[in-house]
């Protein structure tokens, strides 16, 4: 498995593949890998003959006060993982080469991005956009690949790559989560054990609201107040959303009809959670 820095470096290496006729899948993550990454790098390799996974903390997704130095970052362990996954390419650019000194076009949706994470993180998706644009047209894959944790993200790339005529499939892998049931997150790592403990509540919560809906529940306020009432009853947890949406378009809905996302993000302590579950 190689690890390169540079866009020339990848589009090499990814011509010489295409010239030998081997299919292309990419997994875009922001390093510190886990079981979750795992799964999306264990996808693509099964589906491509080569896989590039790219590691990059892309500053242009983070707001000002948000965790951008502390992100945790261990390139060496993420190469580990990717090698014996059978990834075989990592992209690993300093912020530099993805962003020069007068880069001044960006990627924005005017649907999706407004509710959900995008009230409380509002350059957020405009930065996810911009940076997964270039990704593709620097990797070129046939085949991309994303985590249903960040549902909204994926909701997100879906439309961009319709609007923008990318050519690229997008595959969405399920939710991997610790035994306890805590969606796994290279952000768990900011939580101390008590918050680790308490953090259990959002799984907690939405199983709940997944029990109720299952049980055929149609009232989507009923929904919401289930997870809601469980969230608050952990002291430690600060709600910053509860949402029922419609999983195509991601507005609130007050009926349960077709498919829903319901999704939540919650403060435990400092560090912001999220976890949601789809119903098809
Ligand atoms: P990140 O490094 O957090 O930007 O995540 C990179 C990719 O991994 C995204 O598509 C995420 O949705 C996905 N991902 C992160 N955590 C998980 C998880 N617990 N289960 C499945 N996919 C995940």
């Amino acid at each position: 498995m190689k690890i390169v820095n540079t866009i020339q470096e990848v589009r090499e290496q990814v011509k010489e593949w295409k010239k030998q006729g081997l299919s292309v899948g990419l997994v875009p993550t922001m390093g510190y890998l886990h079981e979750g990454h795992k799964s999306l790098i264990d996808c693509a390799v099964a589906e491509n003959d080569k896989v590039v996974v790219s590691v990059f903390v892309n500053p242009m997704q983070f707001g000002p006060k948000e965790d951008l130095e502390s992100y945790p970052r261990d390139l060496d362990r993420d190469a580990a993982l990717c090698e014996k996954a059978g990834a075989a390419l990592i992209f690993h650019p300093a912020p530099e080469e993805m962003y020069h000194d007068d880069f001044s076009s960006f990627v924005d949706m005017n649907t999706l991005t407004g509710g959900l994470c995008g009230k409380t993180r509002p350059i957020h998706f405009r930065g996810v956009c911009t940076v997964v644009s270039k990704l593709f047209n620097i990797v070129t894959p046939d085949k991309a690949y994303f985590g249903q944790k960040d549902a909204q993200q994926l909701a997100v790339i879906r439309h961009m790559v319709s609007d923008l005529n990318f050519g690229i499939e997008i595959v969405g892998c399920p939710i991997i989560r610790e035994e306890d049931g805590l969606a796994k997150s290279s952000r768990n790592t900011y939580l101390n054990d008590e918050e680790r403990k308490a953090a259990l509540i959002l799984s907690k919560s939405l199983k709940k609201g997944r029990e109720l809906a299952e049980a055929g529940e149609k009232d989507a306020g009923k929904l919401r107040k289930v997870i809601t009432d469980v969230l608050v009853s952990e002291p430690m947890a600060k709600i910053d959303y509860v949402e029922i949406v419609d999983w195509n378009t991601l507005d609130a809905v007050d009926r349960i009809d077709g498919p829903i996302l319901a999704a939540i993000a919650v403060y435990i302590g400092k560090t912001r959670l999220i976890d949601n579950f789809i119903l098809a």
